[in-house]
Protein backbone atom coordinates (compact mmCIF):
# COMPACT_ATOMS: atom_id res chain seq x y z
CA UNK A 1 0.00 0.00 0.00
CA UNK A 2 1.50 3.40 -1.27
CA UNK A 3 2.40 5.79 2.06
CA UNK A 4 -0.41 8.65 1.94
CA UNK A 5 2.30 12.05 1.78
CA UNK A 6 3.59 10.61 -1.51
CA UNK A 7 0.76 9.26 -2.96
CA UNK A 8 -0.20 13.20 -2.66
CA UNK A 9 2.77 14.50 -3.77
CA UNK A 10 2.39 11.96 -6.61
CA UNK A 11 -0.96 13.70 -7.40
CA UNK A 12 0.54 16.94 -7.48
CA UNK A 13 3.42 16.21 -9.99
CA UNK A 14 0.51 14.27 -12.29
CA UNK A 15 -1.06 17.78 -11.87
CA UNK A 16 1.90 19.75 -13.31
CA UNK A 17 3.46 17.36 -15.48
CA UNK A 18 -0.31 14.93 -16.52
CA UNK A 19 -1.01 11.61 -15.68
CA UNK A 20 0.60 9.46 -18.10
CA UNK A 21 3.93 10.40 -16.43
CA UNK A 22 2.86 9.07 -12.84
CA UNK A 23 2.60 5.76 -12.05
CA UNK A 24 0.63 4.32 -8.86
CA UNK A 25 -0.60 0.75 -10.18
CA UNK A 26 1.29 -2.21 -8.54
CA UNK A 27 2.59 -3.36 -11.46
CA UNK A 28 3.89 -0.25 -12.61
CA UNK A 29 5.33 0.36 -9.15
CA UNK A 30 6.75 -3.61 -8.58
CA UNK A 31 8.85 -2.86 -12.17
CA UNK A 32 10.94 -0.62 -10.19
CA UNK A 33 11.44 -2.22 -6.87
CA UNK A 34 14.41 -4.11 -7.74
CA UNK A 35 17.91 -3.66 -9.89
CA UNK A 36 20.81 -5.57 -10.47
CA UNK A 37 21.50 -6.39 -6.78
CA UNK A 38 18.68 -8.74 -6.20
CA UNK A 39 17.10 -6.45 -3.06
CA UNK A 40 13.82 -5.55 -3.53
CA UNK A 41 11.85 -2.40 -2.38
CA UNK A 42 8.66 -1.23 -3.83
CA UNK A 43 8.13 2.62 -4.40
CA UNK A 44 5.24 4.58 -3.76
CA UNK A 45 5.30 5.75 -6.85
CA UNK A 46 6.99 6.63 -10.13
CA UNK A 47 7.62 9.65 -11.87
CA UNK A 48 9.09 10.28 -15.89
CA UNK A 49 10.02 13.53 -15.61
CA UNK A 50 10.80 14.87 -19.40
CA UNK A 51 12.86 17.74 -18.94
CA UNK A 52 14.76 19.84 -16.18
CA UNK A 53 12.02 21.74 -15.49
CA UNK A 54 9.53 18.59 -14.13
CA UNK A 55 13.10 17.34 -12.26
CA UNK A 56 12.97 20.52 -10.56
CA UNK A 57 8.75 20.54 -9.73
CA UNK A 58 9.09 16.59 -8.85
CA UNK A 59 11.61 17.35 -5.80
CA UNK A 60 10.43 20.70 -4.51
CA UNK A 61 6.55 19.03 -4.18
CA UNK A 62 8.48 16.01 -2.50
CA UNK A 63 10.27 17.88 -0.38
CA UNK A 64 7.33 19.86 0.66
CA UNK A 65 5.78 16.67 1.51
CA UNK A 66 8.87 15.22 3.46
CA UNK A 67 8.51 12.42 1.18
CA UNK A 68 12.16 10.61 -0.30
CA UNK A 69 13.16 10.94 -3.89
CA UNK A 70 15.61 8.20 -5.80
CA UNK A 71 16.94 8.66 -8.92
CA UNK A 72 16.65 6.16 -11.27
CA UNK A 73 18.62 5.86 -14.37
CA UNK A 74 18.56 1.89 -16.17
CA UNK A 75 18.62 0.22 -12.71
CA UNK A 76 21.87 -1.79 -13.26
CA UNK A 77 23.14 -0.91 -10.26
CA UNK A 78 24.81 -4.09 -8.07
CA UNK A 79 24.14 -2.13 -4.56
CA UNK A 80 20.34 -1.34 -4.48
CA UNK A 81 21.46 2.15 -5.43
CA UNK A 82 18.01 3.23 -7.49
CA UNK A 83 15.79 1.44 -5.08
CA UNK A 84 13.71 2.88 -2.07
CA UNK A 85 14.46 1.40 0.93
CA UNK A 86 12.90 4.01 2.95
CA UNK A 87 9.89 4.44 0.74
CA UNK A 88 9.25 7.47 -1.72
CA UNK A 89 8.82 8.20 -5.09
CA UNK A 90 11.41 6.83 -7.70
CA UNK A 91 12.34 9.31 -10.65
CA UNK A 92 12.86 7.56 -13.84
CA UNK A 93 15.42 9.72 -15.80
CA UNK A 94 14.88 7.30 -19.22
CA UNK A 95 13.20 9.89 -20.95
CA UNK A 96 15.85 12.25 -20.83
CA UNK A 97 17.85 10.97 -23.47
CA UNK A 98 18.64 13.49 -25.44
CA UNK A 99 22.42 14.68 -27.11
CA UNK A 100 22.22 18.74 -26.71
CA UNK A 101 25.04 20.29 -28.25
CA UNK A 102 28.52 18.05 -29.35
CA UNK A 103 31.79 19.15 -31.34
CA UNK A 104 33.37 16.58 -33.55
CA UNK A 105 36.99 18.39 -33.50
CA UNK A 106 37.36 18.17 -29.74
CA UNK A 107 35.12 15.22 -28.27
CA UNK A 108 33.04 17.29 -26.09
CA UNK A 109 29.53 16.55 -25.67
CA UNK A 110 26.47 17.95 -23.55
CA UNK A 111 23.52 15.33 -23.28
CA UNK A 112 20.67 14.76 -21.01
CA UNK A 113 21.14 12.04 -17.66
CA UNK A 114 18.96 9.62 -19.19
CA UNK A 115 20.75 9.04 -22.41
CA UNK A 116 22.25 5.21 -22.27
CA UNK A 117 26.01 4.31 -23.00
CA UNK A 118 24.76 2.46 -26.52
CA UNK A 119 23.08 5.74 -27.79
CA UNK A 120 26.27 8.34 -26.97
CA UNK A 121 28.42 5.67 -28.91
CA UNK A 122 27.02 6.35 -32.11
CA UNK A 123 27.18 10.19 -31.19
CA UNK A 124 31.19 10.46 -32.96
CA UNK A 125 32.27 7.63 -35.77
CA UNK A 126 35.77 7.66 -34.52
CA UNK A 127 35.63 8.07 -30.28
CA UNK A 128 34.11 6.25 -27.79
CA UNK A 129 32.74 5.85 -24.48
CA UNK A 130 35.23 3.66 -22.41
CA UNK A 131 33.33 3.30 -19.78
CA UNK A 132 30.92 0.74 -20.39
CA UNK A 133 30.38 -1.30 -17.19
CA UNK A 134 27.25 -3.30 -17.86
CA UNK A 135 28.90 -4.68 -20.69
CA UNK A 136 25.75 -4.09 -22.84
CA UNK A 137 25.69 -0.29 -22.79
CA UNK A 138 22.06 0.10 -21.07
CA UNK A 139 23.92 2.19 -18.29
CA UNK A 140 22.83 6.00 -18.22
CA UNK A 141 25.11 8.77 -18.14
CA UNK A 142 23.41 10.04 -14.75
CA UNK A 143 23.92 6.28 -13.33
CA UNK A 144 27.54 6.27 -14.49
CA UNK A 145 27.74 9.61 -13.08
CA UNK A 146 26.13 9.18 -9.91
CA UNK A 147 28.45 6.18 -9.26
CA UNK A 148 31.58 7.44 -10.67
CA UNK A 149 31.50 4.09 -12.61
CA UNK A 150 34.72 1.96 -13.32
CA UNK A 151 34.98 -0.58 -16.10
CA UNK A 152 37.16 -2.88 -17.62
CA UNK A 153 39.18 -0.13 -19.50
CA UNK A 154 39.83 1.65 -16.07
CA UNK A 155 43.58 1.37 -15.79
CA UNK A 156 43.79 3.48 -19.43
CA UNK A 157 41.19 5.78 -19.08
CA UNK A 158 40.36 6.73 -15.39
CA UNK A 159 36.54 6.46 -14.17
CA UNK A 160 33.44 8.23 -15.09
CA UNK A 161 34.81 11.23 -13.15
CA UNK A 162 37.95 11.38 -15.69
CA UNK A 163 35.59 11.63 -18.34
CA UNK A 164 33.26 14.91 -16.93
CA UNK A 165 34.11 18.21 -17.81
CA UNK A 166 30.33 19.42 -15.87
CA UNK A 167 27.25 18.78 -14.89
CA UNK A 168 23.60 20.52 -14.52
CA UNK A 169 21.81 19.22 -11.30
CA UNK A 170 18.66 19.71 -9.36
CA UNK A 171 19.40 20.23 -5.61
CA UNK A 172 16.97 19.07 -2.69
CA UNK A 173 15.39 22.06 -2.68
CA UNK A 174 14.40 21.98 -6.31
CA UNK A 175 16.99 24.55 -7.28
CA UNK A 176 19.17 23.67 -10.32
CA UNK A 177 22.86 24.69 -10.91
CA UNK A 178 25.16 23.73 -13.50
CA UNK A 179 29.28 23.07 -12.17
CA UNK A 180 31.53 22.85 -15.35
CA UNK A 181 34.66 23.66 -16.24
CA UNK A 182 36.61 25.26 -16.82
CA UNK A 183 36.78 27.75 -14.56
CA UNK A 184 38.50 28.85 -11.22
CA UNK A 185 39.57 25.72 -9.18
CA UNK A 186 37.09 26.08 -6.87
CA UNK A 187 34.24 24.78 -9.40
CA UNK A 188 36.20 21.41 -9.77
CA UNK A 189 35.83 21.17 -5.74
CA UNK A 190 32.01 21.97 -6.65
CA UNK A 191 32.34 19.18 -9.38
CA UNK A 192 34.08 16.92 -7.35
CA UNK A 193 31.41 16.89 -4.47
CA UNK A 194 28.84 15.63 -6.74
CA UNK A 195 30.48 13.12 -8.50
CA UNK A 196 30.17 9.83 -7.41
CA UNK A 197 27.42 11.12 -5.00
CA UNK A 198 25.18 8.28 -5.62
CA UNK A 199 21.44 10.66 -6.17
CA UNK A 200 22.02 11.31 -2.60
CA UNK A 201 22.84 15.39 -2.87
CA UNK A 202 21.00 15.97 -5.88
CA UNK A 203 19.70 14.74 -9.84
CA UNK A 204 21.53 15.29 -12.46
CA UNK A 205 19.90 16.46 -15.54
CA UNK A 206 22.72 17.03 -18.01
CA UNK A 207 26.21 16.34 -18.24
CA UNK A 208 28.92 17.40 -20.43
CA UNK A 209 31.23 15.19 -21.29
CA UNK A 210 34.74 14.62 -23.41
CA UNK A 211 35.12 11.68 -24.72
CA UNK A 212 38.54 10.17 -26.12
CA UNK A 213 39.54 8.84 -29.41
CA UNK A 214 38.78 5.16 -30.65
CA UNK A 215 42.15 3.29 -30.47
CA UNK A 216 43.30 2.54 -34.29
CA UNK A 217 43.64 -1.41 -33.44
CA UNK A 218 42.57 -3.30 -30.41
CA UNK A 219 43.47 -7.20 -30.05
CA UNK A 220 42.09 -8.79 -27.05
CA UNK A 221 43.33 -12.33 -24.96
CA UNK A 222 41.73 -14.65 -23.05
CA UNK A 223 44.47 -16.20 -20.25
CA UNK A 224 43.99 -19.06 -18.15
CA UNK A 225 45.64 -19.51 -14.73
CA UNK A 226 45.72 -22.85 -12.51
CA UNK A 227 46.96 -20.38 -9.67
CA UNK A 228 45.24 -17.46 -8.96
CA UNK A 229 48.07 -15.53 -8.16
CA UNK A 230 50.18 -16.15 -11.45
CA UNK A 231 47.91 -13.26 -12.90
CA UNK A 232 49.22 -10.88 -10.93
CA UNK A 233 52.68 -11.42 -11.76
CA UNK A 234 51.78 -12.01 -15.70
CA UNK A 235 50.26 -8.53 -14.94
CA UNK A 236 53.87 -6.98 -13.49
CA UNK A 237 55.57 -8.83 -16.72
CA UNK A 238 53.60 -7.54 -18.95
CA UNK A 239 53.89 -3.45 -17.22
CA UNK A 240 57.97 -3.87 -17.62
CA UNK A 241 57.70 -5.53 -21.44
CA UNK A 242 56.11 -1.93 -22.04
CA UNK A 243 52.85 -3.65 -23.53
CA UNK A 244 50.20 -1.19 -23.78
CA UNK A 245 47.23 -2.55 -21.99
CA UNK A 246 43.60 -0.86 -22.79
CA UNK A 247 42.53 -3.48 -19.63
CA UNK A 248 43.41 -6.60 -17.91
CA UNK A 249 40.67 -8.42 -15.29
CA UNK A 250 41.10 -11.52 -13.94
CA UNK A 251 38.02 -13.99 -12.66
CA UNK A 252 38.93 -15.91 -10.05
CA UNK A 253 36.23 -19.38 -9.27
CA UNK A 254 34.32 -18.06 -12.42
CA UNK A 255 34.65 -21.23 -14.41
CA UNK A 256 34.00 -23.17 -11.30
CA UNK A 257 30.60 -21.47 -10.11
CA UNK A 258 29.33 -20.36 -13.32
CA UNK A 259 30.65 -23.49 -16.08
CA UNK A 260 30.79 -25.66 -13.38
CA UNK A 261 34.56 -26.49 -13.07
CA UNK A 262 37.89 -25.52 -14.63
CA UNK A 263 40.79 -23.71 -14.18
CA UNK A 264 41.24 -21.38 -10.99
CA UNK A 265 41.36 -18.04 -13.04
CA UNK A 266 40.79 -16.27 -16.37
CA UNK A 267 41.57 -13.48 -17.84
CA UNK A 268 40.93 -10.99 -20.18
CA UNK A 269 43.66 -8.53 -21.22
CA UNK A 270 42.98 -6.33 -23.98
CA UNK A 271 45.72 -4.02 -25.63
CA UNK A 272 45.39 -1.01 -27.99
CA UNK A 273 47.52 1.55 -30.02
CA UNK A 274 48.67 1.84 -33.79
CA UNK A 275 48.75 -1.49 -35.63
CA UNK A 276 52.75 -1.98 -36.01
CA UNK A 277 52.55 -1.49 -31.96
CA UNK A 278 49.76 -4.20 -31.32
CA UNK A 279 51.43 -6.30 -33.57
CA UNK A 280 55.06 -6.38 -31.39
CA UNK A 281 52.91 -6.22 -28.20
CA UNK A 282 51.34 -9.24 -29.58
CA UNK A 283 54.17 -11.38 -30.23
CA UNK A 284 55.70 -10.29 -26.71
CA UNK A 285 53.04 -11.37 -25.00
CA UNK A 286 52.73 -15.21 -26.68
CA UNK A 287 56.58 -15.28 -25.88
CA UNK A 288 56.18 -13.95 -22.26
CA UNK A 289 53.15 -16.26 -21.53
CA UNK A 290 54.81 -19.48 -23.63
CA UNK A 291 58.01 -19.28 -21.49
CA UNK A 292 55.86 -19.75 -17.77
CA UNK A 293 53.68 -22.00 -19.79
CA UNK A 294 50.63 -20.10 -19.19
CA UNK A 295 47.84 -20.84 -21.90
CA UNK A 296 46.57 -18.43 -23.50
CA UNK A 297 44.79 -17.29 -27.40
CA UNK A 298 43.69 -14.20 -28.93
CA UNK A 299 40.03 -13.67 -28.68
CA UNK A 300 38.18 -14.88 -31.87
CA UNK A 301 35.70 -11.74 -31.53
CA UNK A 302 34.63 -9.60 -34.22
CA UNK A 303 35.17 -6.43 -32.03
CA UNK A 304 37.26 -7.14 -29.16
CA UNK A 305 34.78 -5.18 -26.44
CA UNK A 306 32.41 -7.29 -27.11
CA UNK A 307 34.98 -9.59 -24.78
CA UNK A 308 33.56 -7.35 -21.54
CA UNK A 309 30.06 -8.86 -21.33
CA UNK A 310 31.30 -11.86 -20.58
CA UNK A 311 31.21 -10.95 -17.09
CA UNK A 312 27.44 -10.57 -17.34
CA UNK A 313 27.75 -14.40 -16.70
CA UNK A 314 28.12 -13.93 -13.28
CA UNK A 315 24.96 -12.01 -13.23
CA UNK A 316 23.40 -14.37 -15.14
CA UNK A 317 24.06 -17.99 -13.38
CA UNK A 318 22.62 -16.09 -10.35
CA UNK A 319 19.29 -15.66 -11.47
CA UNK A 320 19.02 -18.99 -13.20
CA UNK A 321 19.62 -20.67 -10.45
CA UNK A 322 17.49 -18.21 -8.23
CA UNK A 323 20.05 -16.58 -6.12
CA UNK A 324 20.70 -13.57 -5.06
CA UNK A 325 23.88 -11.66 -5.20
CA UNK A 326 26.22 -9.39 -2.59
CA UNK A 327 29.03 -7.47 -4.17
CA UNK A 328 31.49 -5.77 -2.70
CA UNK A 329 33.70 -3.78 -4.33
CA UNK A 330 36.88 -2.36 -3.19
CA UNK A 331 40.41 -0.69 -4.07
CA UNK A 332 43.45 -1.15 -2.36
CA UNK A 333 46.84 -0.26 -3.32
CA UNK A 334 47.70 -2.42 -6.12
CA UNK A 335 50.55 -4.34 -3.93
CA UNK A 336 47.83 -5.66 -1.78
CA UNK A 337 45.48 -7.24 -4.13
CA UNK A 338 47.07 -10.38 -3.58
CA UNK A 339 45.96 -10.27 0.19
CA UNK A 340 42.70 -9.05 -0.90
CA UNK A 341 41.97 -11.72 -2.96
CA UNK A 342 42.75 -14.11 -0.15
CA UNK A 343 40.85 -12.42 2.50
CA UNK A 344 37.71 -12.77 0.25
CA UNK A 345 39.00 -16.89 -0.61
CA UNK A 346 39.00 -17.34 3.26
CA UNK A 347 35.30 -15.45 4.05
CA UNK A 348 33.89 -17.52 1.22
CA UNK A 349 35.01 -20.77 2.07
CA UNK A 350 34.16 -19.89 6.56
CA UNK A 351 31.08 -18.90 5.31
CA UNK A 352 30.16 -22.04 2.73
CA UNK A 353 29.31 -19.15 0.12
CA UNK A 354 30.42 -19.45 -3.34
CA UNK A 355 32.40 -16.46 -4.51
CA UNK A 356 33.63 -15.22 -7.61
CA UNK A 357 36.42 -12.67 -7.19
CA UNK A 358 37.14 -10.13 -10.49
CA UNK A 359 40.18 -8.31 -9.76
CA UNK A 360 41.54 -5.03 -11.97
CA UNK A 361 45.49 -5.74 -11.09
CA UNK A 362 46.70 -2.71 -12.35
CA UNK A 363 43.82 -0.74 -10.78
CA UNK A 364 44.03 -2.03 -7.48
CA UNK A 365 39.73 -2.98 -7.54
CA UNK A 366 38.68 -5.97 -6.39
CA UNK A 367 35.50 -7.06 -6.56
CA UNK A 368 33.71 -10.21 -4.49
CA UNK A 369 30.09 -11.65 -5.78
CA UNK A 370 29.06 -13.83 -3.03
CA UNK A 371 26.27 -16.03 -4.33
CA UNK A 372 23.58 -16.92 -1.68
CA UNK A 373 19.77 -17.93 -1.40
CA UNK A 374 17.56 -15.38 -0.40
CA UNK A 375 14.84 -17.58 1.28
CA UNK A 376 17.43 -19.25 3.59
CA UNK A 377 17.27 -16.53 6.64
CA UNK A 378 20.72 -18.43 7.86
CA UNK A 379 22.30 -17.89 4.34
CA UNK A 380 21.18 -14.27 4.31
CA UNK A 381 22.91 -13.87 7.78
CA UNK A 382 26.39 -15.45 6.75
CA UNK A 383 26.64 -13.49 3.22
CA UNK A 384 25.86 -9.99 5.61
CA UNK A 385 28.77 -11.23 7.80
CA UNK A 386 31.06 -12.23 5.23
CA UNK A 387 30.53 -8.64 3.36
CA UNK A 388 30.76 -6.88 6.60
CA UNK A 389 34.23 -9.33 7.10
CA UNK A 390 35.26 -8.28 3.76
CA UNK A 391 34.65 -4.67 4.43
CA UNK A 392 36.45 -4.62 7.35
CA UNK A 393 39.50 -5.82 6.56
CA UNK A 394 39.95 -3.96 3.45
CA UNK A 395 39.77 -0.88 5.90
CA UNK A 396 42.78 -2.21 7.44
CA UNK A 397 44.47 -3.37 4.46
CA UNK A 398 44.43 0.80 3.98
CA UNK A 399 41.90 0.03 1.02
CA UNK A 400 38.30 1.85 0.65
CA UNK A 401 35.07 0.76 -0.24
CA UNK A 402 32.39 1.10 -3.14
CA UNK A 403 34.98 1.96 -5.94
CA UNK A 404 33.72 1.64 -9.14
CA UNK A 405 30.59 0.23 -7.98
CA UNK A 406 29.29 2.54 -5.68
CA UNK A 407 28.52 2.01 -2.10
CA UNK A 408 24.73 1.93 -2.22
CA UNK A 409 23.19 0.22 0.67
CA UNK A 410 26.52 -1.61 2.23
CA UNK A 411 26.90 2.68 3.86
CA UNK A 412 29.93 4.08 4.66
CA UNK A 413 30.63 4.24 8.60
CA UNK A 414 32.38 6.45 10.71
CA UNK A 415 34.72 3.22 11.79
CA UNK A 416 35.41 2.72 7.88
CA UNK A 417 36.13 7.10 7.28
CA UNK A 418 35.80 8.91 10.07
CA UNK A 419 36.69 11.80 7.67
CA UNK A 420 34.82 11.02 4.85
CA UNK A 421 31.67 10.61 6.83
CA UNK A 422 31.84 13.63 9.18
CA UNK A 423 32.10 16.21 5.87
CA UNK A 424 29.92 14.31 3.91
CA UNK A 425 27.35 14.20 6.90
CA UNK A 426 27.41 18.26 7.18
CA UNK A 427 26.98 18.59 3.52
CA UNK A 428 24.10 16.57 3.37
CA UNK A 429 22.35 18.43 6.57
CA UNK A 430 22.73 22.02 4.57
CA UNK A 431 21.95 20.87 1.08
CA UNK A 432 19.04 18.10 2.23
CA UNK A 433 18.05 18.90 6.05
CA UNK A 434 14.97 16.41 4.88
CA UNK A 435 17.15 13.80 3.72
CA UNK A 436 14.92 13.34 1.34
CA UNK A 437 17.25 12.54 -1.51
CA UNK A 438 17.79 8.99 -1.85
CA UNK A 439 17.94 8.06 1.93
CA UNK A 440 19.59 4.82 3.03
CA UNK A 441 22.39 4.66 0.80
CA UNK A 442 26.30 5.98 0.99
CA UNK A 443 26.48 6.71 4.38
CA UNK A 444 23.77 6.57 7.71
CA UNK A 445 21.58 9.79 8.86
C1 LIG B 1 26.76 -7.18 -15.55
C2 LIG B 1 27.05 -5.95 -14.76
C3 LIG B 1 28.37 -5.59 -14.51
C4 LIG B 1 28.67 -4.41 -13.82
N1 LIG B 1 29.95 -4.07 -13.61
C5 LIG B 1 30.24 -2.86 -13.06
C6 LIG B 1 31.57 -2.41 -12.97
O1 LIG B 1 32.50 -3.10 -13.34
N2 LIG B 1 31.80 -1.17 -12.49
C7 LIG B 1 30.78 -0.35 -12.09
O2 LIG B 1 31.03 0.80 -11.73
N3 LIG B 1 29.52 -0.78 -12.11
C8 LIG B 1 29.22 -1.99 -12.60
N4 LIG B 1 27.92 -2.40 -12.69
C9 LIG B 1 26.86 -1.56 -12.08
C10 LIG B 1 26.18 -0.52 -12.97
O3 LIG B 1 26.24 -0.82 -14.33
C11 LIG B 1 26.74 0.87 -12.75
O4 LIG B 1 26.73 1.17 -11.38
C12 LIG B 1 26.00 1.98 -13.52
O5 LIG B 1 26.69 3.18 -13.27
C13 LIG B 1 24.56 2.20 -13.13
O6 LIG B 1 23.90 2.96 -14.14
P1 LIG B 1 22.29 2.98 -14.23
O7 LIG B 1 21.90 3.97 -15.26
O8 LIG B 1 21.76 1.62 -14.40
O9 LIG B 1 21.94 3.56 -12.78
P2 LIG B 1 20.95 2.96 -11.69
O10 LIG B 1 21.32 1.56 -11.39
O11 LIG B 1 19.55 3.22 -12.08
O12 LIG B 1 21.34 3.89 -10.46
C14 LIG B 1 22.61 3.82 -9.89
C15 LIG B 1 22.77 4.95 -8.87
O13 LIG B 1 22.80 6.19 -9.54
C16 LIG B 1 21.77 7.06 -9.07
N5 LIG B 1 21.31 7.80 -10.24
C17 LIG B 1 20.85 7.29 -11.41
N6 LIG B 1 20.58 8.29 -12.26
C18 LIG B 1 20.85 9.45 -11.60
C19 LIG B 1 20.77 10.82 -11.96
N7 LIG B 1 20.33 11.23 -13.16
N8 LIG B 1 21.13 11.74 -11.03
C20 LIG B 1 21.57 11.35 -9.80
N9 LIG B 1 21.67 10.08 -9.41
C21 LIG B 1 21.32 9.14 -10.33
C22 LIG B 1 20.75 6.14 -8.44
O14 LIG B 1 20.02 6.80 -7.43
C23 LIG B 1 21.63 5.04 -7.86
O15 LIG B 1 22.14 5.44 -6.63
C24 LIG B 1 27.60 -3.58 -13.36
C25 LIG B 1 26.28 -3.96 -13.59
C26 LIG B 1 26.00 -5.13 -14.28
C27 LIG B 1 24.56 -5.49 -14.51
Amino acid sequence: MAEEPAVKAAEEIASQLGEDRVLLEDLDRSAYSYDASGIHAIPSAVVRPSDVEDVSFIVEAANRYGVPVIPRGSGTSLVGGPLPIEGGIVVDMQMMNGILDKDDYSGLVRVEAGLKVLELNKVFPDRFMPINPDGAGFSTIGGLIAEDAASPLSAKYGTMKDLVIGVEAVLPSGEVVLVEQPGPPSKWNALGLMLGSEGTLGIFTSAYLRLPPKPESRRAFMIEFSDVYDSITVQNTIEREGIGILGFEVYHNYREVVEGGGMEAIAYLEMAGKEECVDLWSSRLSEVLGSMEIHHEEADLKDASDIWIRRKGIYEIARSRESAIKVVSMRVHPHLVRDAVQEIDRTGSRMKLPVVTVFDPPLGWVMAIFLYDPTNEKEVERTEKAAQNVISRTISLGGSVGFGTGVGVNRITPDMDEGFVTIFSKVKEALDPNWIMNPGKLVER
